[in-house]
């Protein structure tokens, strides 16, 4: 399974996951034209949309690619009400399989109450919406802290190779969280500049490791509820 990253909207990302039979997922479509333009260009059969949640920059392109490729919705069983057009409709620790691809769905509510995880247990490659980001976190609007601070949890014990892709290029702002509150982190500094670099060249800083993740962001280093709501207060304000 291929990933391709594709770049939506100011900083949204959507990915497009194609077998070795050229059939194609797509996940988070922010908006229909990036997504319509690549898989034309690479003669895809593209089948499925696979959302995380159902904020409109992650649905936005659904109504219209549906439409074009007669494709199918695929999202969380309780968001059915504010994901219009779905057609299988998946549970926590559900496994979704089709064509050659095969996800195990992690419900990690807190960002949105109906916030789900793609998890490709065979390939490693998770897809964590705005749930996980790279040394960051999403907001909380729909849930409590504790119901966020235990989706990371269960994020964090995906096995450490796993590679996450995430809903936004929020990493470098994120990074400059991270050292803020924890200067002393050797692997930090170190990821900090591959970040760079790879801005720089005006490369996605996607994916990220359950590893790396561990390692340097800070949010995943807390210990407690306690310690994790400070930091999101923080962050919220930085
Ligand atoms: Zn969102
Ligand atoms: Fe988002």
């Amino acid at each position: 399974m291929l990933v391709e990253t594709i770049k939506c909207l100011e900083d949204n990302f959507s990915y497009i996951l194609i077998d070795k039979n050229k059939n194609a997922c797509v996940v988070d479509p922010s908006e229909p034209d990036p997504i319509i333009n690549f898989v034309e260009k690479n003669k895809l059969n593209l089948k499925y949309i696979l959302n995380t949640h159902h904020h409109y920059d992650h649905i936005g392109g659904n109504k219209e690619i549906k439409k074009k490729y007669n494709l199918k919705i695929v999202a969380f069983k309780n968001d059915l009400h504010r994901i219009p057009d779905v057609d299988i409709s998946v549970d926590n620790n559900q496994i979704w399989k089709a064509e050659s691809f095969k996800a195990k769905i992690i419900h990690i509510p807190g960002h949105t109450s109906g916030h789900i995880c793609f998890f490709f247990e065979n390939e490693k490659i998770a897809f964590t919406g705005d749930t996980l980001f790279s040394l960051g976190c999403g907001r909380i609007f729909e849930g409590t802290y504790e119901e966020m601070f235990n989706s990371l949890l269960k994020l964090k014990e995906l096995p450490k190779e796993t590679k996450i892709y995430f809903g936004h290029e929020y990493t470098l702002k994120n990074s400059e969280f991270c050292i803020k509150f924890d200067r002393d982190n050797n692997k930090l500094k170190k990821k900090i500049s591959e970040i760079h670099k790879k801005i720089k060249n005006n490369i996605p800083t996607v994916p990220s490791t359950i590893e790396d993740e561990i390692a340097c962001n800070i949010f995943l280093r807390a210990k407690t509820i306690d310690e994790f709501s400070k930091l999101r207060d923080l962050k919220d304000n930085f």
